[in-house]
């Protein structure tokens, strides 16, 4: 489990903090447990979303325990600078779906003393690296890869798998008729059927 390096004392600077994997890997119940922490030594936090994010609440995080907490919806990272001076520490979640500057805004926190803890999926669903995650991770002090379990065989599951009826868009949160968590090898075997399966209806429609 993760334990804060500081969390009363005056360290030089403040830190980045990633929490990232797969759908339904417990991402954010990870981000909320440690706001709730820093709320209990005192802290002043506040937690930022893409204002896509409109699933369940508007102006909270919720996970899918129903665990919740208050956020603010933006549309662009460089909004998170505007209220900086009020909080100590800064919680980002769905960050996979923010603008690319949000890697310059978590560097400008850290700098400016805050302790910034930033939640997103390190992969899309075709498991490539998704949005700012990938800039992020290589910026960070602190790393916390978390993994779901795979329905299929029991195993630590990585990726995201879309099933047949999602749309065809990345931008679809975390529904649990849409994607289920997988390991890497039933991820790839899945998409091996899917490509047998599009070929076989090619040969059927020529
Ligand atoms: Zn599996």
């Amino acid at each position: 489990m993760f334990l804060e390096p500081y969390i009363t004392q005056d360290p030089k600077s403040g830190w980045i903090e990633i929490i990232c994997g797969s759908m339904f890997s417990g991402k954010t119940e990870e981000l909320i447990r440690r706001l709730k922490r820093a709320k209990i030594a005192n802290q002043k936090v506040v937690i930022f979303k893409p204002s896509l994010d409109t699933r369940y609440a508007d102006e909270a995080i919720v996970s899918h325990d129903n665990n919740f907490i208050h956020a603010i919806g933006i549309q662009h990272s460089s909004a998170i600078l505007d209220s900086l001076e009020d909080y100590e520490v800064i919680g980002v979640d769905e960050a996979q779906f923010f603008d690319l500057e949000l890697v310059a805004v978590c560097q400008e926190l850290a700098l400016k003393g805050k302790r910034v803890i930033v939640a997103g999926l390190d992969m899309d669903y075709l498991g490539k690296p998704f949005g700012p995650i990938p800039a992020l991770l290589a910026v960070s002090e602190y790393i916390t890869k978390v993994h779901a379990i795979c329905p299929h065989c029991g195993s630590l599951a990585t990726h995201s798998y879309r099933t047949e009826q999602a749309p065809s868009d990345l931008v679809v949160l975390g529904e649990k008729d849409l994607y289920e968590p997988r390991c890497r090898s039933c991820y790839s075997k899945a998409g091996q059927l899917k490509l047998k399966k599009d070929s076989i209806s090619k040969e059927e429609s020529v």
